[in-house]
C-alpha cells in the first residue's frame, strides 16, 4: 500500500510547494472514515480511494484534486457529512467531493438513440467543474480494474454498459486515451465475452505466425530512421480487442482484413520531422492506399494530433504507423490532464474544426484564457451547458430545456398534447405547482387530464418557445369561441330576467352594426357592445338580479379565458357562487359569501354549475387553515387524511407556531364542494386537530 509520505513525494515531484500536511490529513481521515470496510475483492476499502488519488497525482493534478481522490467516497460510503468535510478541508475540496458524490448517485438507463450522448452532456453539466469529471473517471478506472470481483452478472453488465456508452466516450472527448482504452476493453470483455475471446484467439494466431513480428519491425524502423538521420523513438503495440471489434463492425470486415491490428508509433522532435519521417516510411515500405490521415493540419474534435499511415511490413503484414511529436503524444495519452499546468496556446487552438462543438469550444476557452495554474483552477468551472437544464421523465428519458424552465415547459417538451392537457406535476415524487423552476437532474412526472387545458397565466412562467407558442395558440383559438358562448348565454339570461324567451329574431343585428350573430355574441361577451345598452332596451328595474330565478350556466366554459374563478375566494365546483360581469376580462365567479363582491348589483349575474359534470378529476383549488396540536405525529395525520380522501396537496405552509399549537395552511386540489366538505369533516375528527377552516 502506498504510504502517505510516498503519495506526498509523488505530488512534490511536480509541485514542490504542495501542501503536504493537507494530503496527510486527508489520507488519515479517509483511512479512518472507511475503517474496516472492505471492497468486493475483500481488500480494505481504503485501497480504492488511494488508487484514485495516486492516478490523479500521476496525471500531475493540483493538491485539491488529489485530496478529493482520497476523500471521494467518504460522503457516500462512510458516515461523514458535508459540513464536517468543509470545516476540516475547506470549501473547495468539500465542493469537489460533493460533486463526485452527486455524479455517483446518477445511474444511466439506456433507452433510445441519442440518449447516451445527451447523458454525457448531462454529466458534464452537473459536474460544474472539470476536475469532478476527471476524478469520476479515475474512480471508474479503479472500479473497472476490480470489476471481476463483483458476483452479480447483471451488475457487472450494467456497469460495463455505462462505461462503454458514457464514461469511455467522455474520456475520449477529454482526450484521455489511456484511460479510455483500458476501461473500454474491460467493459467489452464483460459485455461480449465470446467476441472478446474470439478476437484474442485470432490475435494469438497472428502473433505466433510471425517470428517476433513487433520486435523485428521496431528494429527495422529504427535502422531506417538512423540511415535518414532522424532521431526517433519507436514502439509497437497490439490494438485493444474492443477497438478491433469496433473497426470490424464499422467496416463490416473479418479480423484478417483489418489493417491496423498492430500499430507502431514514431515519436520525433518537431512537426517538420513528422512529415520527414512520413516520407522515409513511404519510401521504405509499400503503402496501403487511402489510409493516410493528416491529423496534424486537421486535428480531431478532441484535438488529437498525429499522422497516420498504413503500409505493408517486411512480413507481408499490414500495419498502421502513427507519427507525432512528444508533446502531441502526451496530449493524446492524457488529454486535458496533460495541459493542466501549461499555458496551452497551440494545444487547443480556438479556430480548430471543433468550433461547432459547444463543449470543446468551452474547454478550449477555459484552457486558453487561463495563465497560471491558479487561473486554471478558477476557470475550471464547466460553463458549457449553463443555458440548459437537464431533467428526466419517470422512465429515465432525458428532456433538455432552456435554463429557468418550469414544469409547464417540461410538459410541452415531451409533447404538445401533454402540455395542452397537463393538470399538475410531480417533481422528484412531490406534487409541485406547474410554475416550479426545474433544476438539473430533477425527475418530473406530468399529470394529464382530458378536462385540463392551457391557462393564460401559464404564459407568464413558461419560458421555452414551444410552450409559449402553444399556450398562445390555444388561448387564441379558444378565446373567440369562449366569448361567443359567454355572450350568447348572457343575452339569453338577460332576456329571461324580463321574462322574454330569447331567439335570434328578438334583436336586429343592424342596430349593433353586426353582420352575424357570432359577431354580436362575441362583442357582447367582450363588452364592446355595452351591457347597459342591450339591457335598457328590455328592462326597467335597476335591481334586475332579484327579479327571477334564472341562471347563466357555467358548463363547458373554460376557466381562464372568458370565465375566471376569483382568487380572493377560490370557488370550487358546487359552491354557491355568483358572477360579476367585468368586461373585457369576462365573467368573474366568486362564492356568495365572498366579501369582495361589490354590493351594487348592476353587473351581477346569477350563475350555476353544470348539473351533470361527472368527471372525477381534482381540478379545483381550495385553501384550508388547519389548527393542530404541536405533536410529532400531527403533520403526518393531516397529510394522511387528505390523501386518503383522494385530494392532492399542492402547497403547505406552517403558521403561528407555538410550543403547543400551530396552524397549517394547505392548498389542495379537490373535485368539488362536496368533496371538500367530506375532507373537512374527516379532518375535524382527526387526532390532535382543533379547527378546520376554509379560506
Ligand atoms: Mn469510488
Amino acid at each position: 500500500m502506498l504510504t502517505s509520505s510516498e503519495l506526498i513525494s509523488l505530488v512534490k515531484e511536480y509541485n514542490p510547494d504542495a501542501n503536504a500536511e493537507l494530503i496527510r490529513k486527508a489520507y488519515i481521515f479517509a483511512m479512518e472514515a472507511h475503517g474496516t470496510q472492505r471492497r468486493a475483492s475483500d481488500a480494505p476499502y481504503f485501497y480504492h480511494p488511494l488508487e484514485v488519488a495516486r492516478s490523479l497525482a500521476e496525471l500531475k493534478f493540483d493538491v485539491s484534486t488529489v485530496v478529493t481522490g482520497l476523500l471521494h467516497d467518504v460522503l457516500e460510503d462512510a458516515s461523514v457529512n458535508l459540513e464536517e468535510l468543509e470545516e476540516i478541508f475547506g470549501a473547495e475540496i468539500a465542493f469537489l467531493v460533493d460533486g463526485v458524490t452527486k455524479l455517483s448517485k446518477i445511474s444511466y438507463v439506456p433507452r433510445r438513440i441519442n440518449q447516451a450522448e445527451n447523458f454525457q452532456k448531462f454529466l458534464l453539466a452537473i459536474s460544474c467543474d472539470i476536475r469532478v469529471l476527471i476524478i469520476k473517471l479515475m474512480d471508474r478506472l479503479s472500479n473497472m480494474r476490480t470489476l471481476n470481483y463483483i458476483q452479480s452478472i447483471e451488475k457487472k453488465e450494467k456497469i460495463s454498459l455505462e462505461t462503454l456508452e458514457i464514461y469511455a466516450p467522455l474520456a475520449e472527448r477529454m482526450g484521455m486515451s489511456i484511460v479510455k482504452d483500458e476501461i473500454e476493453d474491460i467493459a467489452f470483455y464483460n459485455l461480449h465475452p465470446d467476441e472478446y475471446s474470439a478476437i484474442s484467439r485470432k490475435l494469438d494466431k497472428i502473433r505466433n505466425k510471425g517470428v517476433n513480428f513487433i520486435a523485428n519491425t521496431v528494429d527495422e524502423l529504427k535502422k531506417t530512421f538512423e540511415n535518414a538521420s532522424i532521431d526517433a523513438n519507436i514502439s509497437g503495440r497490439e490494438k485493444k480487442a474492443y477497438s478491433i471489434w469496433k473497426k470490424m463492425q464499422k467496416r463490416n470486415l473479418p479480423l484478417e482484413q483489418i489493417n491496423d491490428i498492430i500499430a507502431f508509433r514514431v515519436i520525433v522532435e518537431s512537426v517538420q520531422q513528422c512529415y520527414q519521417a512520413l516520407g522515409v516510411i513511404h519510401t521504405h515500405f509499400p503503402i496501403v492506399p487511402g489510409r493516410f490521415k493528416d491529423y496534424i493540419s486537421v486535428p480531431k474534435i478532441n484535438n488529437y494530433k498525429s499522422l497516420h499511415t498504413s503500409v505493408i511490413g517486411s512480413f507481408q503484414q499490414p500495419m498502421e504507423i502513427q507519427i507525432r511529436t512528444a508533446e502531441m503524444h502526451r496530449a493524446a495519452e492524457e488529454g486535458i490532464a496533460a495541459h493542466w499546468f501549461y499555458k496551452s496556446g497551440d494545444i487547443f487552438p480556438g479556430k480548430s474544426k471543433s468550433a461547432n462543438y459547444a463543449w470543446t469550444k468551452n474547454l478550449t476557452a477555459i484552457l486558453q484564457n487561463a495563465g497560471s495554474p491558479e487561473d486554471i483552477m478558477t476557470h475550471s468551472k464547466l460553463e458549457m451547458f449553463e443555458n440548459e437544464v437537464f431533467c428526466f421523465t419517470p422512465r429515465g428519458d432525458l428532456v433538455i430545456l432552456p435554463y429557468g424552465a418550469t414544469a409547464v415547459d417540461f410538459a410541452y417538451g415531451i409533447h404538445t398534447t401533454v402540455g395542452n392537457t397537463c393538470a399538475g406535476a410531480k417533481i422528484n415524487d412531490k406534487i409541485a405547482p406547474l410554475c416550479t423552476v426545474l433544476h438539473n437532474g430533477d425527475q418530473v412526472d406530468i399529470i394529464t387530464s382530458p378536462y385540463h387545458h392551457p391557462e393564460a397565466i401559464w404564459e407568464s412562467f413558461a419560458i421555452s418557445g414551444k410552450a409559449k407558442s402553444n399556450i398562445k395558440k390555444f388561448i387564441k383559438v379558444h378565446e373567440k369561441a369562449e366569448f361567443i358562448t359567454l355572450g350568447s348565454r348572457l343575452i339569453t339570461y338577460l332576456f329571461s330576467l324580463a321574462n322574454i324567451h330569447f331567439t335570434e329574431d328578438s334583436i336586429s343585428l343592424d342596430r349593433f352594426s353586426c353582420v352575424t350573430f357570432d359577431e354580436f355574441y362575441y362583442k357582447f361577451g367582450k363588452g364592446i357592445i355595452p351591457l347597459d345598452r342591450v339591457r335598457d332596451l328590455f328592462l326597467k328595474s335597476e335591481d334586475w338580479i332579484t327579479i327571477c330565478e334564472n341562471h347563466l350556466l357555467l358548463t363547458d366554459l373554460l376557466p381562464g379565458i372568458a370565465v375566471h374563478y376569483a382568487e380572493c375566494c377560490n370557488p370550487i365546483l358546487k359552491d354557491k357562487v355568483i358572477g360579476i360581469f367585468a368586461p373585457p376580462k369576462g365573467l368573474v365567479v366568486h362564492t356568495t359569501s365572498c366579501n369582495r363582491i361589490e354590493k351594487s348589483g348592476s353587473t351581477m349575474v346569477r350563475v350555476k354549475w353544470s348539473d351533470n359534470r361527472d368527471d372525477t378529476d381534482n381540478s379545483f383549488v381550495a385553501r384550508l387553515c388547519i389548527g393542530t396540536l404541536n405533536e410529532a405525529n400531527s403533520f403526518a395525520t393531516i397529510t394522511n387524511i387528505i390523501s386518503s380522501t383522494g385530494a392532492h396537496i399542492i402547497n403547505l405552509k406552517m403558521e403561528h407556531r407555538s410550543v403547543e399549537f400551530f396552524d397549517l395552511l394547505v392548498d389542495i386540489k379537490v373535485r368539488d364542494a362536496i368533496h371538500l366538505d367530506e375532507l373537512q369533516s374527516n379532518l375535524r375528527i382527526g387526532t390532535n386537530i382543533r379547527s378546520v377552516r376554509r379560506l
